[in-house]
Order: structure tokens, then C-alpha cells, then sequence
């Protein structure tokens, strides 16, 4: 049994390219990026959702970006066994309709193995930081069975497993580490050590607590937002100041806006740092190693 993940999306929170202005537009379709969001996926069949981003039915539909848009789409990820929560931005969580989808195919899948039409359904887990989780709850009360009547007759779709910082804990088999980071002005986001993989997106500052649960990490997939600094995002320097802080074996660059060209920038890249793009997939071990 292995695991993979998949770059679902690696663009800022508009999406690229951005209409509008010429400047911003690209014809590259490596330049073509849905919102930041990833999945993780085992060969025996579980999936791990980080983020659940407005493109999230896209994602799901297609996530490796390799389907034809017309036969059936069979790489589709119809199952969903945890979701990790980074934070409760839009670009991050407005996708999370979406998932009621998946529980209702997740329940078709039991109840046609089980042969009981009254099984209750199973419920995803939305994992992350206590007021993210809250706020989500708040904005989308329905997801989690929560005030009209007519939703609250199903079973929800949702519920919240609040996660505390810098304490290891198994989601879905796998070991995960949440950590508290600094998104600049914009407050607080968790980065999230999972085996020998990190994902630490939309983060200005890295505390110095975090250096422990990046120990001997594989690969690092971090936010890049573009060249100039910018007060909530790892700016070109920025990240690679953190590359030589954490020293991954592998890095991945997502959540770019327009102004980051694939072409440009693939050519100026240091050896073992890599631009995603959608469908960027690679193997990872699923096995903590802190040392
Ligand atoms: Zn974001
Ligand atoms: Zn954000």
C-alpha cells in the first residue's frame, strides 16, 4: 500500500490566468491554475482532501487535469475519508458543498455492500484548527446538519474533529502533525507535517516551533505567491529562505498567482524545487521520521 499526492490546484485565490487585464493573461496551459487544494490518495482506496477550494467539483471531477471533459471521467475521486483544513479563507473552503456529493456517493458504496437501505451515512471528518472549524460551521450550517429542518432530516454530510497543535495524531492511517503559522495579516493558518510530506500554504512568517515537525521531511509543497513581497504570502526570497531553513529533500511551489509564467520561472528554480501545476502528483511515505 502507497500513497500519492496530487496537486489539485496550485493558484492564488483568484485562479489563473486572471481576466481583465492582458498583463495578467497567459496562453501557457501550465498558466492555467485552479484554486491551491491537494489530494491524497492510497493505492487501497482512501483520499485525503487538504482544502476545499471553490474549484473543488473540478478537482474531484478531474483531478490529475487529464480528462477529456466529455467520456466518464474515471479517475475521479468519489470517496473522501478526511478532510485537512489549512484555514477558513474563501480560496480554501468555499468548495465545501461539494463534498455533500461525495457522502452521498460514500453512502450509495455502503449501503450497496451492506444490503441495508437504513444504514446510516458515513460522515467526512473536517480536520483543523477549533475557530476555523467554527467559522466553517457558521457559514455553511446545513453541511453539518444544522439549522433548516429540511437538511437536518439527512444525516450530515460533515462533521468537525478539532485538532490541537503540535500534537501528532492518525487521520485516515495516516500520521499527521498540525502546527500553527503566521498568514501575515490575515491571521492564523495550519501547516501540516503527513508522513515524510509538509503543506504549509498561505503562510507569511514560519515560527521557529515549527522546525521540529519538519525534520527530515521528503517533500515540501509551500506557497509562492509571485516575485514582489506581499503581506499575507511567501514571496519568491521568502520561500526560498525557507527551502534553506527546512532543507526538504523536494519542494513543489503552489498557490502562484498570474504574474508566476511557468516558462519564466521553471528556467530560474534551484536544484530540487519544482513548480507545480494542476495534476502534479508524487509518492510519498507515510511514516513520521523526525529525525
Ligand atoms: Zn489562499
Ligand atoms: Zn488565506
Amino acid at each position: 500500500m502507497s500513497w500519492e499526492i496530487i496537486i489539485t490546484g496550485c493558484g492564488t485565490s483568484h485562479g489563473n490566468p486572471a481576466w481583465g487585464d492582458l498583463a495578467w493573461w497567459s496562453t501557457d496551459p501550465r498558466d492555467a491554475r485552479r484554486r491551491s487544494g491537494a489530494a491524497l490518495r492510497s493505492t487501497d482506496g482512501r483520499v485525503v482532501l487538504i482544502d476545499t477550494g471553490p474549484d473543488l467539483l473540478h478537482q474531484l471531477r478531474d483531478p490529475y487535469r487529464q480528462w477529456d471533459g466529455v467520456s466518464y471521467p474515471a479517475d475521479a475521486i468519489t470517496r473522501c475519508d478526511a478532510v485537512l483544513m489549512t484555514h477558513d479563507h474563501a480560496d480554501h473552503s468555499h468548495g465545501i458543498n461539494d463534498l455533500r456529493h461525495v457522502n452521498r456517493l460514500m453512502r450509495r458504496a455502503q449501503r450497496a455492500l451492506s444490503g441495508d437501505a437504513h444504514e446510516p451515512a458515513p460522515s467526512i471528518p473536517l480536520c483543523g484548527n477549533h475557530e476555523h472549524l467554527e467559522r466553517l460551521r457558521a457559514m455553511f450550517p446545513y453541511c453539518f446538519g444544522l439549522g433548516e429542518e429540511f437538511y437536518s432530516l439527512a444525516s450530515p454530510a460533515l462533521v468537525t474533529r478539532s485538532l490541537v497543535d503540535d500534537i501528532e495524531t492518525t487521520i485516515a492511517g495516516l500520521p499527521v502533525i498540525p502546527f500553527a503559522m503566521s498568514h501575515g495579516s490575515a491571521g492564523r493558518t495550519t501547516g501540516f507535517r503527513i508522513g515524510d510530506l509538509a503543506y504549509l500554504t498561505d503562510l507569511k512568517e514560519l515560527p521557529a516551533a515549527a522546525d521540529r515537525h519538519l525534520r527530515g521531511v521528503g517533500l515540501l509543497v509551500l506557497d509562492m505567491l509571485r516575485d514582489e513581497e506581499h503581506p499575507t504570502h511567501l514571496c519568491w526570497a521568502e520561500a526560498l529562505a525557507i527551502i534553506a531553513r527546512v532543507q526538504p529533500q523536494r519542494t513543489v511551489f503552489t498557490h502562484m498567482g498570474p504574474e508566476v509564467r511557468f516558462a519564466d520561472f521553471s528556467q530560474r528554480l534551484p536544484a530540487g524545487v519544482e513548480m507545480a501545476v494542476d495534476g502534479w502528483r508524487a509518492g510519498f511515505a507515510a511514516t513520521l521520521d523526525l529525525k
